[in-house]
């Protein structure tokens, strides 16, 4: 059997007639750079956010950028943020010319711990970044106190999160200043190439953000600011509102695939009590009874490596996110991170691993995962 860790083509099957109709509109319209379209898909996106405003730019790593251009962010600031995501979430700090600095994750739920973040606010703290990781929110809480005392924005890094809620029922995006969203065809509101959205509730600062995307300039040809091109396509807007339509169905898909593995590791006895060093047993995510979007099913197990190298064998899709801490990244070298720093984001690195957790993953597909798992750690 084969079970790939994405199935993009079992989702276009299901809504080919929709996505083909969106995208001849925009050549009919032959409107490819923002307009109408792009309008039509920033209104309902930010609703959908609990927002009040949204900009369409270019990818979810211009929409961090362009978050932080719009906080006046840059040389001899610091901006805190976790070692344990994608690169776009640091690097969009150093492109604007500020600091990283890395706190380390809660292993409970790999986001960034934020009972660590005080230690690391010094007076050139100007944001924070948290991630949503794997679709899970952030602890929102303790991070806007944080925020509030020390002055600080909050830009909130949603790209794995679209449509994620914490336990008071907030949605990703509509706590912190700014939320960043990423349409890149493997998010779970993915659209036919690269695509971004800042999402927020504050008009002033949608309005510096949406003359950011364009080069600044308000009106046209008289330039505020020095932006860039950060622009959404229509062709992109046009794809990602006809899916949005079918979001809901495909998270409740994801989240039933999430509690269907729970189950079969269960029945396999696999479920570690605790750590998975020594117990030859995996260790679960976290998964609580909603708002988790699971972007990702990650589960932590030892011989981490032997067990990708034998599930490709078997041809099921792997990945890891992350295996490089962002501190421990050669480029940030300059930033003097040392293993040590952030222990807990180091071992999730070596012990975690995704597997397929796709909408259209099958009860058939899921079994074989499993016991394919299974038969490795026999
Ligand atoms: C995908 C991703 C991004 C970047 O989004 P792009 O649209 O690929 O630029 C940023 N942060 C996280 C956590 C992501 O997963």
């Amino acid at each position: 059997m084969n079970v790939p860790l994405l199935d993009l083509k079992a989702q276009y099957k299901t809504i080919k007639a929709e996505i083909d109709a969106a995208v001849a509109g925009v050549f009919e319209s032959q409107y490819f750079i923002l307009g109408p379209v792009v309008k039509e898909c920033e209104v309902a996106l930010a609703r959908y956010c609990g927002c009040s405003h949204g900009v369409g730019v270019s990818s979810g790593t211009d929409a961090l950028l362009v978050a932080l251009m719009a906080e006046n962010i840059g040389p001899g600031d610091e901006v805190i943020t976790t070692p344990y995501s994608f690169f776009a979430t640091a690097g969009s700090i150093v492109r604007v010319g500020a600091r990283p600095v890395f706190v380390d994750i809660d292993p409970a739920t790999f986001n960034i711990n934020p009972a660590l973040i005080k230690a690391k606010i010094t007076p050139k703290t100007k944001a924070i970044i948290p991630v949503h990781l794997y679709g899970l929110m952030a602890g929102m809480d303790e991070i806007m106190q944080l925020a509030g005392k020390h002055g600080l924005a909050i830009i909130e890094d949603a790209a794995q999160a679209v449509g994620s809620s914490d336990e008071k029922g907030r949605r990703a995006c509509s706590v912190g200043h700014y939320g960043c969203l990423s349409f890149f065809p493997s998010k779970n509101l993915g659209g036919a190439g690269d695509g971004g959205m800042v999402v927020m509730n504050d008009a002033a600062r949608a309005e510096k953000v949406a003359w950011l995307r364009n080069h600044g300039a308000e009106p046209k040809y008289y330039h505020k600011f020095i932006g860039g091109n950060f622009r959404l396509d229509a062709l992109q807007a046009a794809v990602v509102l006809a899916k949005l339509k079918h979001l809901d169905s495909w998270t409740a898909a994801r989240r039933a695939n999430a509690v269907r593995y729970d189950r079969l590791f269960a029945e396999a006895g696999l479920v570690a009590a605790g750590k998975v060093t020594g117990s030859g047993k995996v260790q679960l995510p976290c998964i609580p009874k909603s708002g988790h979007v699971v972007n990702q099913y990650v589960i932590r197990v030892q011989r981490r490596d032997e067990l990708r190298a034998f599930l490709s064998g078997k041809g099921v899709g792997n990945e890891v996110y992350y295996p490089v801490p962002l501190h421990l990244q050669e480029c940030f070298a300059y930033l003097g991170g040392r293993v040590g720093d952030c222990p807990e984001s180091e071992k999730a690195a070596n012990e975690t691993v995704a597997l397929p957790v796709y909408p259209e993953l099958s009860d058939e597909q899921a079994r074989y995962v499993v016991a394919c798992i299974a038969e490795f750690l026999k």
